[in-house]
């Protein structure tokens, strides 16, 4: 199997588990290029078992700090992402567990998965994207309507459920900047912090 499902990134690990997405960010790396650092992000199939992404992991260096992130939403593999985020957390305890979402999961999975998530991963990031339902809608192209107000629903259920929550924004892209400082107060009533992702050309910070 070529799928990559975990690379080194910075000296980082990050976990690939799909390449479908409820969102269709018009800043979306998936849009300009097919490669993280060399790696083809593009899976050849997605028919893969947490075995397979836990056998990829254990080639790499460990990393203080794992990332479930890639051309694609994570939380759409929810089974498998639990799965591989348990064997982490008994294995390598000291390692922190992040997952980098659209926020859209309990909409998709019709509950609220978060309690699921709940002492496995320490931190949430969640792309808030916009400070407006309008502004979204033009920015991340959600494939349901009131995307929005799911996104804004998950960062409360996932600070509400005592997890490091984050919410994301990208400022900068092809000249465009955002309204920073009314997203930070969405993040801060939601009990989230505000990550400004400066655009850089081929992707972001
Ligand atoms: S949410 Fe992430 S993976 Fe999905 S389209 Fe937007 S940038 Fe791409």
């Amino acid at each position: 199997m070529s799928n990559t499902l975990a690379y080194l990134l910075d000296g980082k690990i990050y976990i690939n588990l799909t390449n479908r997405c409820t969102n269709s960010c018009i800043f979306c790396l998936r849009n300009d290029k097919d490669d993280v650092c060399g790696k083809n992000m593009w899976l050849d199939n997605e028919n893969f078992t947490a075995q397979d992404v836990i056998d990829q992991l254990e080639k790499l260096p460990l990393s203080n700090e794992i990332t479930f992130c890639g051309y694609g939403e994570p939380l759409l593999k929810l089974d498998i992402l639990k799965e591989v985020a348990k064997y982490i957390k008994e294995k390598h305890p000291e390692v922190k567990l992040r997952i980098n979402t659209n926020g859209h999961a309990n909409f998709v999975h019709r509950r609220n998965i978060v309690p699921e998530l709940a002492g496995l991963i320490d931190t949430i990031s969640v792309s808030l994207n916009a400070p407006t339902e309008e502004e979204y809608n033009e920015l991340s192209q959600p494939s349901f309507k009131n995307a929005y107000e799911e996104v804004k629903k998950f960062i409360k259920a996932s600070s509400n459920a005592g997890i490091h929550t984050v919410c994301s924004i990208v400022e900068g892209y092809k000249g465009r900047h955002m309204d920073i400082e009314t997203c930070k107060k969405i993040a801060n009533e939601l009990g989230a912090t505000l990550r400004v992702r400066e655009w850089i050309e081929n992707g972001y910070s």
